[in-house]
């Protein structure tokens, strides 16, 4: 799934806002940019068993231009306009 140019700009302002460098930690370059897609992680209701039924997390990355080390960052936390569920495009997530 592709970032829209919102989506993008809404999260590059709240990282900024959120004081989220772009030096990597790894290598200590500048080089941290916003990947051009998004990661959905399940949110497990249960330690003991394993679902993908549930609600998903949507994370975004920046990848570092230079090491290739990656950061997630949780959008929902970042922006609440865009907590939501992706799959389903409605605000259902646990932290509601
Ligand atoms: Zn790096």
């Amino acid at each position: 799934m592709a970032l829209d140019a919102t989506t993008k700009a809404t999260l590059e302002a709240a990282l900024v806002a959120a004081a989220a460098t772009t030096i990597c930690p790894i290598c200590g370059t500048d080089g941290l940019e916003l990947l051009p897609g998004v990661l959905l992680i399940p949110l497990q209701p249960d330690a003991k068993e394993l679902s993908l039924a549930g609600a998903q997390s949507p994370m975004c990355l920046r990848g570092c231009r230079n090491c290739g080390y990656v950061a997630m960052h949780c959008m929902g936390i970042l922006d609440p306009w865009l907590k939501r569920d992706l799959r389903t495009n409605t605000p259902d997530h646990p932290w509601d």
